[in-house]
């Protein structure tokens, strides 16, 4: 596709499409050729539309925040413009082809140079770049009609205001936080007086001078150039061990490193990518094989994967009779590759003489309360009758909410309203208290009906908290796994040893990421490793581009989506660059310290969930971490493919006893 037709469409779907109107500015934003104001390896990233990387440190802004500011500015062919802040120069050819005259000002030099002679060379006679402290504005060329700011300041520079012109207008990012500012647009009345709106929040770059910050603020922390020659991409290249195959990988020296762990966590970068299934597969296969791992523990629900314990370990008690991975997102538990897991534990499992050696499958999340519920009673229903009446009498508190869980957490927080926290925690308690009875009839049976109990008292508050927001609720859910892992590996015994299939944000230490460092947010992966030390380790697994099995909103149907290239200030992009199409990267004993001091300092990481929208990757599915601080090791594949999805009587047809 030719850039023309590149720009067209991205002014069509990110800039149109969110409302921008100006003839003018639409216009020129067809125009103007964005490639020619980046550098040259970002070049092919010109029409995404996001901000990028400029020198010195600073950022092209993102094309439609361009275009929504020279909107606001409420330009006419007549107006003379000020812009402050150059940087690359792109903004400034934007309103050069709206306005009459442009005086833009940027206080890196070497960024005015090259703006400067980046216009002429575009034939922008009408655009006139000055070296200088834009918060003074540009006495000599004042008044203006329409001040543009393309960084932010803590207020509104005095200055600038002065040199507005009767009836002009400056839009500028204003906040005393970087990280919360309001885009400004300031309207000077004939009668000299000024009007304020607010137009949003932004993110810009700090403006810096006598009207802005102090120098220093916001000053970006040095990091290694990124691009395939640089020296960081090779060190990946030396230090990684390379993946050919993934049934034919040597395992060993990842199994060296594993050593004794008890507990080891797999993650994975997307809900949908089949290489990190059947890499997981195997590094499971391995640890069954030769660690003596005995349990898969899954970000799935307990119901659900009780049925494959069931199926895999051959056990007896009667099973309720229920769909099994129906509920949204059903393609994360039914696809070919979770089909080729079931059926290596089973065929594993078969030749297991003693019992307690076999593999056991279960679910660690909390989102079937009323599967889970219904579990409960069908279980004392059968050993205690009595018990099962005042149980079911008790959860009959949460049975009005079935069909929208998250209600009742809104009606549980009005005051006066009946909360259910007492009943589901009674019939837990009670359940615990006859353990003994209960257990001598069936043991597995037994503890399973507990962790049932256990998890409608964990949704029960679950929902509570969710009406909150913050981070109570994401905590939560993380406990619970945490709460449940142990509780299995109690219950199998002091060998038991665990592997756990989450994603990423769950298994990664969520101190090294911004969900931790930030929001106060706790995973599994952190609370392993408080718990059990070395003894837990956690591998992380990542992706540059392919395909991917995801969602555009909750509940919304599957669809294979390409994975975006990953973002040029990505751990992601560093692995690209590597050029090892797939490889193991040790970071607890790297082959190399450098490896983890390299990759130390914090950069932008993906994460692809149920959903994925491509369309705001950058707000979406980007975070910061540190990725030797999150995870032991680091699976990479370069290009990846989704799941193979089942339908339901597909999957039926392959394991009747689990998917029937
Ligand atoms: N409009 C630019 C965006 C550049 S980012 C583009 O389209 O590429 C903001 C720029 O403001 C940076 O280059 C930064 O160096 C510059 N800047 C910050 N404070 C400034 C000041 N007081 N005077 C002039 N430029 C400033």
């Amino acid at each position: 596709m030719d850039t023309a037709e590149q720009r067209r469409r991205m002014v069509e779907r990110h800039v149109e499409a969110r409302g921008v109107h100006h003839a003018g500015v639409l216009k020129a934003m067809r125009h103007v050729p964005r490639e020619a104001f980046l550098p040259a390896h970002l070049a092919e990233f010109a029409y995404e539309d996001t901000p990028l990387p400029i020198e010195e440190g600073q950022t092209i802004s993102q094309p439609f925040i361009v275009a929504a500011m020279a909107e606001a500015l409420e330009l006419g062919p007549e107006d003379r413009v000020l812009e402050i802040g150059t940087g690359s120069g792109y903004a400034a050819a934007v309103l050069g082809e709206v306005a009459r005259e442009v005086y833009t000002v940027e206080r890196h030099r070497s960024l005015a140079e090259q703006a400067e002679s980046r216009l002429k060379s575009l034939g922008y006679r009408n655009v006139h770049v000055l070296c200088g402290d834009g918060t003074l504005g540009w006495p000599e060329q004042a008044p203006f009609d329409a001040i543009l700011v393309s960084a932010g300041g803590p207020n509104v520079p005095s200055l600038l205001l002065e040199q507005l012109a009767p009836g002009g207008r400056i839009v500028i990012p204003v906040g005393s936080d970087l990280r919360d500012q309001r885009l400004l647009r300031v309207t000077k009345k004939p009668d000299g007086t000024t009007s304020t709106e607010d137009l949003g929040g932004v993110r810009f770059v700090p403006l810096i001078g006598a009207g802005g910050f102090p120098e220093g603020v916001g000053a970006p922390k040095p990091t290694t150039p990124a691009g395939p020659a640089s020296p960081i991409a090779h060190l990946i290249r030396e230090a990684c061990q390379p993946i050919t195959g993934i049934d034919d990988l040597d395992l060993g020296p990842l199994l060296d490193q594993i050593g004794d762990a008890r507990v080891v966590l797999l993650g994975e970068a997307t809900h949908g990518t089949s290489e990190f299934y059947r890499m997981r597969t195997r590094i499971t296969a391995e640890l069954v094989m030769r660690r003596g791992f005995n349990m898969v523990a899954i970000e799935g629900d307990w119901p659900d994967a009780a049925r494959v314990d069931h199926h895999v370990r051959g056990l007896k008690f009667p099973l309720r009779d229920d769909l099994t991975f129906t509920r949204f997102p059903a393609w994360m538990w039914r696809n070919r590759e979770v089909v080729e897991l079931i059926t290596w534990l089973k065929s594993h499992n078969e030749v297991v003489e003693d019992p307690r050696r076999r593999v056991g499958f279960h679910g660690l999340d909390l989102y079937s309360l009323y599967k889970s519920l219904d579990a409960v009673l069908h279980y004392l229903d059968d050993v205690d009758p009595k018990a099962a009446k005042i149980a079911r009498e008790r959860y009959a508190c949460l049975s009005p909410w079935e069909r929208d869980p998250a209600l009742y957490g809104r009606a549980a927080i009005t005051e006066g309203y009946a909360r259910c926290e007492r009943p589901v925690v009674d019939v837990l308690r009670d359940l615990l208290e006859h353990r003994l009875d209960y257990a001598k009839a069936d043991g597995d049976r037994f503890f399973d009906a507990a962790s049932n109990a256990h998890l409608v008292a964990a949704a029960e508050e679950y929902y509570r908290v969710m009406y909150y927001g913050g981070p109570a609720s994401w905590n939560l859910r993380d406990q619970h796994m945490f709460d449940t892992l142990e509780r299995l590996l109690s219950f199998r015994g002091p060998d038991s040893k665990a592997v756990v299939w989450a994603h990423n944000s769950h298994v990664g230490d969520a101190r090294a990421t911004e969900m931790g460092a930030a929001r106060g947010e706790h995973n599994i992966g952190q609370l392993c490793r408080q718990a059990f030390g070395d003894e837990a380790f956690s591998i992380g697994f990542g992706t540059h581009t392919g395909t991917v099995a995801a969602a555009t909103d909750w509940d919304g149907p599957m669809q294979i989506k390409r994975v975006r290239p990953s973002h040029p200030a990505s751990y992601e992009r560093l692995c690209h660059d590597a050029g090892v199409a797939a490889f193991l990267l040790a970071l607890r004993y790297p082959a190399r310290d450098s490896v983890r001091e390299e990759l130390g300092s914090p950069r932008l990481e993906r994460a692809i969930g149920v959903i994925y929208r491509p369309e705001t990757e950058l707000q979406s599915h980007y975070f910061q971490a540190a990725l030797p601080w999150q995870f032991d090791a680091y699976v990479w594949f370069n290009e990846t493919r989704a799941v193979e999805a089942l339908e339901l009587d597909v999957a039926r047809a392959e394991i009747p006893h689990v998917y029937g």
